[in-house]
Formats: structure tokens, C-alpha cells, sequence
């Protein structure tokens, strides 16, 4: 009986170690909607990226995280990207896994920066909110096509 309990603990703190040691994996609900219109863009552009397999909330100090080995991203729900753009945030974290783009803090206009941009403040391409949503036509055509013209209220 004694062997018995000892193995029962064994197993109990084996299976409290492993699911502190990895990540959960499968697409959180609250990411999928965000997934799902990145593959409608991608679709109307004649675009075929590959899949997803993760993609869950993790605790970082970036915002975010893509790991193409595992194909996963990972999103830090306290960060200013989450909370105020979380679409370009999860755009800008598939297209490093999916389309193979790079930081990319090139400056467009006075103010703006790419989607890729990584250096500082999200808010350099936020589109989202009523207030910038005439922004993300011009976003989304640059997270597929770097080579996008700016549009006319970049310059
Ligand atoms: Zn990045």
C-alpha cells in the first residue's frame, strides 16, 4: 500500500511538473476569429499560406512570439498590441510564421511605420478602433505586399 501511494505522489507532482514546463497548445477561441480573417485576406489575394498549429496566450516581455518549428505564435494578452490593435498583433505574428517577413521599422510618411515594425510603439501602424479603422485597408495590402504604396493619408 505504501509502494502505492508513493508511485500516486510520483505521478501527481510528474503531472503538476509538465504542465508547468509546457505551454498549451491548439488556437485559443479568443485568437481563432483573428486567424481566420488572416487566412480570408490571405485567400482574396490568391495567397495559400500554410497552417497554424498553436496559438495561445503566453506571459513575455514581447508582445509576441512566433516559433516556426513548432508553428506556433504566442500573444502576451497585457500587452499595448493586444489591447488596443490585437489584429495587427496576431497579423504581425502569422506573417513572420506563414509569409516569411522580417522586422521591418522602415519609416512611411512623417508618422507611420510597417506592420513588421518592432522598435517601440505599436501605435506606429495601429488601424483599429473607430477611430483608425480607414487605416487597415493599407495594413493588410502591406502585410501581404511589402512593396505597397503608401496611401494618401500617410504622406
Ligand atoms: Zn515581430
Amino acid at each position: 500500500m505504501k509502494k502505492v501511494l508513493t508511485f500516486l505522489a510520483f505521478l501527481i507532482l510528474l503531472f503538476s511538473m509538465a504542465s508547468c514546463m509546457y505551454l498549451e497548445t491548439g488556437i485559443d477561441p479568443e485568437i481563432k476569429p483573428f486567424i481566420d480573417d488572416f487566412y480570408k485576406e490571405a485567400h482574396k489575394r490568391g495567397i495559400n499560406p500554410g497552417s497554424v498549429v498553436t496559438a495561445q496566450f503566453a506571459e513575455m516581455k514581447s508582445q509576441g512570439r512566433s516559433v516556426k518549428a513548432s508553428r506556433a505564435i504566442y500573444i502576451n494578452q497585457d500587452s499595448e498590441g493586444w489591447k488596443s490593435n490585437p489584429e495587427a498583433l496576431v497579423f504581425h505574428e502569422l506573417a513572420h510564421l506563414l509569409l516569411d517577413r522580417d522586422h521591418d521599422n522602415t519609416r512611411i510618411g512623417k508618422f507611420y511605420k510597417t506592420i513588421m515594425a518592432n522598435d517601440g510603439d505599436p501605435l506606429y501602424h495601429r488601424y483599429e478602433g473607430e477611430h483608425f479603422h480607414y487605416r487597415r485597408e493599407y495594413y493588410v495590402n502591406e502585410l501581404f505586399n511589402p512593396q505597397t504604396e503608401p496611401a494618401e493619408w500617410m504622406r
